[in-house]
C-alpha cells in the first residue's frame, strides 16, 4: 500500500497489456483524508488528485496549489448544477457529467471563460437506481446533446455495482467509448484498478490503497 506500491502495480499492469509506461493516469483520491496524509503524497511528488465535494476542495486545495507546482484536481463526485461555476474554478477535470441540465450549464460557463476542463460522462453501467450516471441506452443521445452544445468530451467514467464482477462493466464502458470516438476511460478503484487497466482504463481513481482507510465518506 502507498503511492510507490500503487504506482509500481500500475506500471506492471500497463506492461502486462503491452501498453506504454505512463499511459495510465493515477488519480489519488484524497477525499476526507487528513491533510498530513495528502501533504505526504504531494511531497512524494504526486500531483494528480481526486475529490468528491466542492466545499471540501475549496477549503483544501487553494493552499496546496500555492505551495506545490503543477497540481491537478479532478472532480469525481456528483456535481450540483448550482455549483458548476465554482467547480470550474476548482477543478481541472470533471468525471461526473451525467445529465443534460449540467451539460447545458457547463456549456454556457465554458463559453464565457474560453476554457474547458477535461470532461468525462459518467455512465451507470449497472443501471442502479441509487447511482448517478447516464443509463447505457441513453448514452449515445446524451453525447450527441453535449457535443451539440460544443462541449469537448474526453471520455467515459463508471463505478461498477459493488457486489458484482467489475470486468464486464469495464468492457462495456470501453465498447461505448470506442463506439463514440472517445479515448478516455476513467475506471478502476483501489480494489479493481488492475482489472480496469486490462480493459483499457486511461485514468484510475485510487484512494484508500494510497492514503489508508477513510474514517467517513
Ligand atoms: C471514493 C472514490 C474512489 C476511491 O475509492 P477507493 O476504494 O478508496 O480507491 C474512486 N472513485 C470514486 C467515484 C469515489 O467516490
Amino acid at each position: 500500500m502507498g503511492l510507490t506500491d500503487i504506482t509500481a502495480r500500475i506500471r506492471a499492469a500497463e506492461a502486462a497489456q503491452g501498453r506504454v509506461a505512463g499511459s495510465v493516469t493515477l488519480i489519488a483520491v484524497s477525499k476526507v483524508q487528513p491533510l498530513p496524509r495528502v501533504e505526504a503524497v504531494l511531497t512524494e511528488g504526486h500531483r494528480i488528485f481526486g475529490e468528491n465535494y466542492v466545499q471540501e476542495t475549496a477549503a483544501k486545495w487553494p493552499a496546496f496549489r500555492a505551495r506545490f507546482d503543477g497540481v491537478a484536481v479532478h472532480m469525481i463526485g456528483p456535481l450540483q448544477t448550482n455549483k458548476a461555476k465554482q467547480a470550474l474554478d476548482l477543478f481541472d477535470a470533471i468525471h461526473t457529467l451525467d445529465r443534460p441540465s449540467l451539460a447545458d450549464r457547463l456549456a454556457r460557463l465554458v463559453q464565457a471563460r474560453g476554457a474547458c476542463p477535461d470532461l468525462f460522462v459518467q455512465v451507470n453501467t449497472g443501471a442502479e437506481p441509487q447511482k448517478a450516471g447516464v443509463l447505457p441506452e441513453a448514452l449515445d443521445g446524451f453525447i450527441a446533446t453535449a457535443r451539440a452544445l460544443d462541449l469537448r468530451l474526453t471520455g467515459l467514467m463508471c463505478i461498477p455495482p459493488e457486489a458484482e464482477d467489475p470486468a464486464p462493466h469495464f468492457a462495456q464502458l470501453a465498447g461505448m467509448a470506442a463506439r463514440n470516438g472517445l479515448d478516455g476511460l476513467s475506471m478502476g478503484m483501489s480494489g479493481d484498478f488492475e482489472t480496469a487497466i486490462a480493459h483499457g482504463a486511461t485514468h484510475v481513481r485510487v484512494g484508500s490503497a494510497i492514503f489508508g482507510a477513510r474514517s467517513t465518506g
